[in-house]
């Protein structure tokens, strides 16, 4: 079956349809539907100075080529590109190589902030410290703090994120699992139940684009070379949600995307159940923080026990 648009030759089949799209076709449906999505929840104003995560994997890279095309035709917006080095060899140097390369290719500035600088260690080595402690529930704790903590130095007034629908949706699902509704008060496609200075709003403009349409874009555009894989990914809960909601998806073809449009109804009420949480400064390193002392200090006092 040619493209339903033009008649050309397909490259994709859209998820949960019969539609066909050729390259061009596919680029321009994906890039209106991420427009759709920062139109809808007023992800971009004005002015904007946005710093976008990145990774050097698929869905960073297509965020960044995606609105690095965005704010071009927008005079006014700012794009710079934040890049955690976590300290994973093997994986995490490879994907710096191939978002320097981008980055360079593209004239944006490419900061990188590292656990080694902030904790004095490699996650390599904090793994090894706590072997019986599940990496990428340490990784999350200083990959967050130190995303907050650099944008806001940057000065960004959005931290964009290449989370995509199937992200949201495992997401919504752990929380769920784990009984931590609070937390998800705080997703959707812009972060934070209410507006405070110390934390800089996430957006997510893939928001309502599958993996597999962003793997897609990534590699039309010839964004990375092979695909890498964190050393510790199968160690955590999310893989094992990934998997079972893969399988649900190909049982039941739409799951994904109704668990995602399931949680958007009941969203605003959580957010205003959760609006008036006390949001009091770390004693430590005066970051925002739900405790006395912020979960980035508690783990750094164990590293340096
Ligand atoms: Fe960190 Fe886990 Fe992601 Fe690896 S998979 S980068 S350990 S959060
Ligand atoms: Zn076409
Ligand atoms: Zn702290």
């Amino acid at each position: 079956m040619p493209c339903k648009r033009c008649k050309s030759n397909p490259v994709i089949q859209l998820p949960n349809s019969n539609i066909k799209l050729c390259k061009s076709c596919f680029i321009k449906y994906f890039e209106r539907k991420a427009l759709r999505t920062i139109r809808k929840y007023n992800l971009i104003e004005q002015n904007d100075n946005i710093v976008v995560a990145v990774s050097g994997g698929k869905d960073s890279l297509s965020l960044l080529n995606f609105l690095n095309k965005f704010a071009s035709k927008r005079m006014n917006i700012k794009i710079s590109a934040l890049l955690i080095d976590e300290g994973i060899k093997g994986y995490r140097d490879e994907t710096i190589k191939t978002a320097k390369n981008f980055c360079e290719k593209n004239n944006i500035k490419l900061h990188i902030a590292s656990y080694k600088e902030i904790t004095g260690k490699t996650l390599n080595n904090i793994k090894k410290q706590f072997p019986n402690t599940i990496a990428c529930s340490m990784c999350g704790v200083l990959r967050r703090y130190i995303l907050n903590k650099r944008s806001r130095e940057l000065k960004a007034d959005k931290l964009a994120t290449g989370h995509n629908l199937d992200d949201e949706a495992q997401s919504i699902i752990m929380n769920q699992l784990r009984h931590n509704i609070a937390l998800s008060a705080r997703l959707g496609p812009i972060t934070g139940v209410k507006r405070d200075k110390r934390f800089i709003p996430r957006i997510k403009p893939f928001y309502f684009l599958t993996e597999k349409e962003v793997a897609t874009y990534a590699f039309l555009h010839s964004l990375m070379d092979k695909f890498n894989e964190c050393t510790y990914c199968t160690e955590s809960n999310r893989f094992v949600i990934r998997d079972m909601l893969n399988n649900l998806e190909h049982k039941y073809p739409g799951t994904k995307h109704s668990i995602v449009a399931s949680f958007l109804e009941i969203l605003p009420l959580l957010k205003e159940k959760y609006k008036n949480q006390k949001i009091d400064s770390c004693k430590i390193c005066g970051e925002p923080t739900s405790s006395e002392i912020c979960n980035a200090c508690k783990l750094l006092q164990k590293i340096k026990q």
